[in-house]
């Protein structure tokens, strides 16, 4: 995309996008006119996919033209693919799968895409984009029938996100979708109002009526709507489906809650139609059936969203009119593509009204079946509170079936439950302990694990108080505590089971004979069992009933499950016992393996520090030998340096003893003056030598641009005295020009080319020198320097390259034994590299690599 375009298309999201677009209407249609012009000019031309997908979002919005809505979130997606822009990405997928695509494909296909806007928004820093994504994301998971445990808890992950980011509309939008979920769940003191954990309506609406925060004020009375209408308050639904109606314009066309408003809103209005006076009873029918023409048409696109809604809201409006045999027609419809499309809650819903529409005609068995599988449906959504709803409203009916199939009867069942327990059948608590078993085999952090765990025991067994028993090195340890009163869940820090005054915390007499049994114990009336009635802990605290069950895995008791309950006897049925069972040897297992991860994670931690210390060792060291190396060389230098003078006078004098009384002493001085002269000389070459080791070393280099002809021309003129006394043949190929310091390049050449005529052999010494340019992405010419001479023994191929190392007497050949040393000084100074190959008695061949001039 051509930049000015890009810059275009970045205008239309800066100007159009911001947070009050969700909250002024008048604002908001303003623009959207002006959209509708923007989006033409880009959507026409190759512009921004963001473009095409806000085209067609108001397409959808004004319902006028679906399909070709359609058209242009399939365009955008494909621009987005091929354009690559990044920065478009959370916002168009934003658009696309919030305006657009429910009307065409199942709702479910938005999830995935939201949260890839959340991500992608959160990379470039998008935030504003990336949480509403998510926020969405979340209400299209509630409004799909996932379920609710699940995502409460992803809910209150994103919900924390979202507020670090300080992002107010996603947050409050979290907040309230997630407070709706929590009173579905049953943690809520009243199910219909948003107040609890998450969100206090009572607390913010004062505030959002101030601010007229329409789009706030809308989720509110929609969300509240769908929860009076669920729990049976209908006078109450239908007014909060007139108050969400004036605010639908408010930011919300286009989107999901269009339909979900106009669906329950329906489903409200004729759920009180029998309370309403006839007048009002036509107007009714008529608002309905107006209604169902738009839900009919948004079906007619997305039957896999919207057509068992029609369906049902078809059935209740035959309900009221008293066309028994048409409504039955359409309930069953409506279930079976709510179960299709995998509406769980829907279908729930749907089995419920059947069931309701049965006994309303006196057909009571068949209305147990419909409700059978009501309570069914929203156990396994995750409602907790809905089932209640359902037990509480339909107790005759559930009582009547629990009769005829020999079920204990919901009665029995509830006496034996307590204020935290619930009433479902065997098939919920499957349900229950399944997800429970899931979410528990998922965690890996025992701190996470053991409050999780202590939580699911305590809700699903019945107790209202209990702790989490652990065995630490043959010690039995309390990890963790609850208690129905106060949440959230205590982790304690080890704890023993007694105090320092010897009070238990725990009934020991039960705790110590599960733990010597291994089985697990239920005590249904504390104060008549006699093993029991006399432990201090049961005189000192009275609970009613206990539970206390072990956690074993492989054989080894990992701990101790221990509940009570203080206010009922018979507390702990064998169902609940059952459950907890199961739950424990699933917990026995996590429990294992979190403290496996633990172990691992302390070892890991270990491993770290120890592998920080040596790194530090290590770093001292290698500055301490830098420096000790440093004052070697200083040494090195000065030394040879201040031995200069004095030796060039031992020279000097020795020389001039040699001339002037050579055969004037006896035979015996003359050899010691010869030695004297010999020893002097040499080691004058050393210390030359030495000195030029040293200066390779610690001088800077000085690279300029150097012809390596030229270079090699001047080093055989210096070396032609040897050259001519060996009889040299010295043949040069076309070297190149490098950028390199030409004192050290001519050095290297002087001590390669002069140790290829001094290593020579019986035959008169052939030498060649040339060079080429090797390398694909970086260059570098590679060098040669052959000789014919006496050759080395591969094993020493190395050696031969560190100071002071010689394969020969002085005697043999003259040498001091660094000449190799400064060369890869030199060669290494240029970022090169230097070897030799070579077979004794086969002549040797020196490599040098140095890089390439830049071109
Ligand atoms: P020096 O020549 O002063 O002894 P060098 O560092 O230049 O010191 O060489 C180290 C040793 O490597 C030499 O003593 C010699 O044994 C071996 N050497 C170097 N060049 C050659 C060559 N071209 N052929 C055979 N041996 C060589």
């Amino acid at each position: 995309m051509s930049d000015p375009l890009k810059l275009a298309a970045m205008q239309i999201i800066a100007s159009v996008c911001t947070p009050t677009y969700f909250t002024q209407p008048q604002l908001w249609q303003m623009m959207v006119f002006q959209k509708v012009q923007l989006s033409v000019k880009y959507g026409n031309a190759p512009g921004s996919p963001f473009g095409y997908a806000d085209y067609g979002m108001v397409l959808c919005g004004t319902e006028s033209n679906f399909e070709k809505g359609y058209q242009f979130a399939q365009l955008a997606s494909t621009l987005l693919s091929q354009l690559q822009a990044r920065e478009f990405v959370p916002k168009t997928l934003l658009l696309i799968n919030i305006y657009l695509r429910h009307w065409r494909e199942h709702l479910r296909t938005t999830l995935n895409p939201l949260v890839e806007a959340y991500e992608r928004g959160l990379e470039t820093g998008d935030l504003e984009y990336a949480t509403f994504a998510i926020a969405f994301h979340s209400y299209h998971s509630y409004l799909v029938g996932r379920e609710l445990t699940e995502l409460e808890q992803e809910m209150a992950t994103y919900g924390a996100a979202i507020a670090q980011f300080k992002q107010a509309v996603p947050l409050y939008l979290n907040q309230i979708y997630r407070q709706a979920v929590l009173n579905l769940m049953g943690r809520s003191p009243d199910p219909c109002r948003l107040v609890g954990e998450s969100y206090n309506e009572v607390e913010r609406l004062p505030q959002l009526q101030t601010d007229h925060d329409q789009y706030a004020l809308f989720q509110i009375h929609l969300n509240k709507l769908i929860l009076y209408y669920l729990f049976a308050d209908y006078p109450q639904a239908v007014e909060q489906a007139m108050a969400a109606e004036q605010l639908l314009l408010a930011g919300a066309t286009g989107m999901l809650v269009v339909p979900v408003f106009y669906f329950y809103n329906c489903l409200a209005q004729l759920a009180h139609f029998s309370q309403v006076a006839k007048a009002e009873q036509q107007r009714i029918l008529k608002t309905v059936s107006e209604n169902q023409k738009r839900i009919k048409a948004w079906a007619n696109q997305a039957p896999m969203n919207y057509l068992h809604q029609y369906h049902l809201v078809t059935a209740e409006r035959f309900r009221v009119s008293g066309q028994s045999a048409d409504a039955v027609e359409h309930y069953d419809q409506a279930i079976a593509l709510a179960k299709q499309h995998d509406y769980l809650h829907e279908e729930a819903l749907a089995n419920e009204l059947a069931a309701a529409f049965y006994l309303q005609n006196g057909k009571t068995k068949v209305a147990q079946l419909y409700l059978q599988d009501a309570r069914y449906c929203y156990g396994r959504w995750g409602a907790t509170a809905k089932v209640k709803d359902l037990e509480t409203r339909y107790a005759h009916l559930i009582d009547l079936q629990s009769k005829r199939d020999g079920t204990p009867s919901r009665e029995t069942l509830s006496t034996s439950l307590t204020t935290t327990g619930s009433t479902e059948t065997s098939a919920f608590d499957l349900a229950a302990v399944m997800r429970a078993a899931q979410v528990l085999s998922s965690e890996i952090v025992l701190e996470r694990l053991l409050a999780m765990l202590m939580k699911l025991l305590i809700e699903n067994a019945g107790a209202d108080k209990g702790c989490l028993i652990l065995e630490t090195g043959g010690k039995l340890l309390i990890e963790a505590e609850g208690s129905v009163h106060s949440d959230p869940i205590t982790l304690l820090d080890s704890i023993p089971l007694e105090d320092s005054d010897g009070i238990s915390r725990v009934s020991m007499a039960i705790i110590n004979y599960v733990a010597h049994t291994r089985e697990s114990l239920v005590v249904n009336d504390a104060t008549q069992d006699s093993k029991f009635a006399k432990d201090p802990y049961f005189l000192n605290h009275q609970p009613q009933s206990v539970l206390c069950t072990p956690l074993v895995n492989q054989g080894k008791l990992t701990g101790i499950v221990y509940l009570e309950n203080t206010l009922t006897t018979d507390a702990f049925t064998s169902d609940r016992l059952e459950v907890i069972q199961l739950l424990s040897t699933q917990a026995a297992i996590s429990i294992d393996n979190a403290r496996l991860y633990d172990q691992l994670e302390l070892r890991v931690q270990e491993r770290t520090t120890e592998l920080t210390q040596v790194n530090q060792q290590l770093e001292q060291l290698t500055t301490e030998l830098q420096r000790s190396n440093q004052e070697l060389e200083q040494f090195a230098y000065i030394a040879s340096h201040d031995l200069q003078e004095p030796l060039r006078t031992i020279t000097s004098y020795t020389q001039k003893l040699a001339q002037r009384y050579q055969g004037q002493l006896d035979e015996k001085a003359d050899l010691y003056i010869g030695f004297a002269v010999d020893g002097a000389t040499r080691m004058q070459q050393l210390i030359q030598d030495l000195l030029t080791y040293s200066r390779v070393g610690r001088q800077k280099l000085k690279p300029e641009p150097t012809d390596c002809n030229i270079v090699v021309n001047k080093v055989l003129r210096d070396l032609r005295v040897a050259i001519t006394e060996n009889q040299a043949n010295i043949t040069v190929a076309p070297l190149p020009t490098l950028e390199v310091d030409p004192t050290q390049l001519s050095l290297l050449f002087q001590n390669l080319i002069g140790n290829a005529i001094k290593y020579h052999s019986e035959a008169a010494p052939q030498v060649h020198i040339s060079a080429i340019e090797q390398g694909q992405d970086t260059k570098y010419w590679h060098f040669s320097i052959r000789d014919n001479g006496i050759g080395i023994e591969p094993q020493y191929v190395e050696r031969i390259f560190t100071i002071f190392q010689r394969l020969h007497t002085s005697d043999e050949y003259p040498g001091t034994g660094l000449g190799l040393a400064i060369s890869k000084k030199i060669v290494e100074n240029h970022e090169g590299r230097i070897w030799v190959e070579s077979q004794l008695g086969q002549g040797s061949t020196f490599y040098f690599e140095l890089p390439s001039m830049p071109s």
